[in-house]
């Protein structure tokens, strides 16, 4: 049985929650509809910042409405199940929304950033953040206004974590990719990274991802039955 699991999520976990992805083949992801470019990256919240605040306001009403769906409450089962077995799941996602945690993970590192909170560009600090933001809002821990953005990673910024990440995938003795695309780096090179390492590689998505071809095991269905049935089959191996 394997033991230490690194999971990679994206947004196809969170797609039968209610949140949309980003890209999808039937061209009906986010981006098909707004334009990245203009919404997601440093030079674009300088230019529009109330803009992009309003993009991630309609984004932080969404995912209060949302709830988990059985592929959280699965992953969260196989990280008990893991720890209680001797063994250890990393569960790294690309996701900016919290349903991970609400199934009940309780070790998330989100590489992406996180929708619920608020970054200050003057002190740096963290703060959870569940309502609208804009221009007019000071930051709680330094006062300083107009200086508060979406904790979010943007396109040309550096994910998060990194160090962390590339440091549990080497004491990985299973990598497994749920739910994207394959198409944003550096999440899209883990499964090249864990071949180099000779880590047995494993792929859940709705249909096969831009790196498809670079896994051991491909399985294509829905996250919240693909999921939990590998978490099944997973913990009956033991
Ligand atoms: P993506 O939008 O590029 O790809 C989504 C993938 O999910 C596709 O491969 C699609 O086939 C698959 N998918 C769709 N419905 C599914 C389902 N029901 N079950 C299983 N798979 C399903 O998403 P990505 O690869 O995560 O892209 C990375 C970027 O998208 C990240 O920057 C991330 O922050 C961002 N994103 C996050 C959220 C969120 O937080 N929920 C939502 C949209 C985008």
């Amino acid at each position: 049985m394997c033991k230490r699991i690194f999971i990679l999520t994206g947004a196809g976990v969170s797609a039968e929650s209610g949140l949309g992805t980003f890209r999808d083949k039937k061209g009906a992801g986010i981006w098909s509809r707004f334009d990245p470019m203009k919404l997601a990256t440093p030079e674009a919240f300088a230019r529009d910042p109330e803009k992009v605040h309003e993009f991630y306001n309609a984004r932080r009403l969404n995912l209060l409405a949302a709830t988990p769906n059985a592929a959280h409450v699965a992953l969260a089962a196989l990280e008990v199940a893991l720890a209680k077995r001797g063994g250890h799941l990393t569960l790294v996602t690309q996701n900016i929304d919290d349903l991970h945690e609400r199934a009940g993970s309780m070790n998330v590192i989100h590489m992406h950033g996180e929708l619920l909170k608020a970054r200050c560009v003057a002190c740096h600090r963290l703060t959870l953040w569940r309502r609208d933001m804009s221009t007019a809002d000071a930051c709680p821990a330094c006062g300083r206004a107009n200086a508060l953005r979406p904790h979010i990673v943007w396109f040309g910024e550096m994910p998060l974590y990194l160090k962390e990440i590339f440091a549990a995938l080497n004491e990985a003795d299973m990598f497994v990719s749920i739910g994207t695309s394959g198409s944003v780096y550096p999440a899209a090179g883990f499964v090249a990274e864990a071949r180099a390492l000779g880590i047995r590689t494993f792929e859940i998505n709705l249909e096969r991802s831009d790196n498809a071809d670079e896994f051991d095991e491909t399985r294509y269905g829905r996250a919240s039955e693909a999921v939990p049935d590998w978490v099944a089959e997973i913990l009956m191996s033991s």
